[in-house]
């Protein structure tokens, strides 16, 4: 199933989308009467009746204003660094990687967004440019945990999952360098686009997935999730050796070849530029610089 977080008026509310392309129907509305957010939803869903959704009463797509699934998430968004090969020997060939760490990384590089930056699909990413000549796009594809738990296995991370979404990992590359630590440059205000929606993860092999960049209709990136360095499992299980995972945690997965900072020369984004992000089984994630 896919979920989304919308407004169509007042405050925002949980609907799922479809089957229909077209349509939406606010869970709060059927028999379902669900009145949490979508948070709520990740750590409730096994315990749902589902099949009571499709009986609720369904709003045309185009007359609602879809948000961010996950309009402010609990905590920080989990981030990978460097996840792709390729990407990551553009990045470090870029100039803009104060990491020391090996071209190809040997573990994981996890850091993190601040849940502050999250926008909705169409809203408008800041340009920031007092801060920042080098803004950049990475597309990457956005895990969604349900069950919670640490020292989760590889074999049994996946059953963690409740979905999956698209996350543009906006990043000032100047400020990713001159800080060193990643967290500022990738963590200002409206740098963390997500949507349009969360699939189900029973729906999604998150390992076969084509992904897609594009900046005003030019494509940038195009890779599928299969290049990854480290797997989704492997990200789970490193993760939750100490930190223990709780619902509605979101981990966006790395990015591959093709952004701004990697090209010679480099082409960051600026003002007007309408970046779209598309995974496969998943859909669409449109933002234009503001
Ligand atoms: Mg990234």
């Amino acid at each position: 199933m896919r979920f989304a977080t919308f407004s169509r008026g007042g405050s925002p509310e949980v609907g799922a989308v479809g089957p229909a392309e077209d349509v939406i129907r606010p869970l709060r509305d059927g028999p379902l009467a669900f009145s949490g957010d979508m948070s709520n939803l990740a750590e409730s869903y096994d315990d749902l009746a589902l099949d009571l959704i499709s009986r609720g009463p369904a709003l045309k797509l185009s007359e609602v204003q879809l948000l961010a699934p996950i309009l402010t998430p609990r905590r920080n968004v989990f981030c990978v660094g460097k996840n792709y090969k390729e990407h990551a020997k553009e990045f470090s060939q870029s100039g803009f990687d104060a990491s020391s760490a090996a071209e190809i990384p040997e573990v994981p590089i996890i850091f993190t967004k601040s849940p502050g930056s999250v926008i909705g699909p169409l809203a408008e990413i800041s340009s920031h440019s007092e801060l920042t000549q080098s803004l950049d796009y990475e597309a990457e594809l956005g895990v969604v945990i349900g069950r919670g738990g640490a020292a989760i296995s590889r074999e049994a991370a996946l059953s963690h999952v409740w979905g999956y979404t698209i996350i543009n990992d906006v990043t000032a590359r100047d400020l990713q360098r001159r800080h060193q630590q990643w967290f500022i440059g990738k963590s200002l205000d409206t740098f963390c686009p997500m949507g349009p929606w969360i699939v189900t993860a029973d729906e999604i092999d998150p390992q076969r997935l084509d992904i897609s960049c594009k900046v005003n209709e030019q494509l940038r990136q195009h890779a599928n999730t299969r290049d990854m360095i480290f797997d989704v499992a492997t990200l789970i299980e490193t993760i939750s050796k100490g930190i223990t995972l709780r619902a509605a945690d979101i981990i966006a997965t790395g990015t591959p070849a093709g952004v701004g900072a990697g090209f010679k020369p480099p082409r960051f984004l600026k003002r007007d530029d309408v970046v779209s992000i598309s995974i496969e089984k998943i859909g669409t994630l449109t933002n234009r610089v503001a």
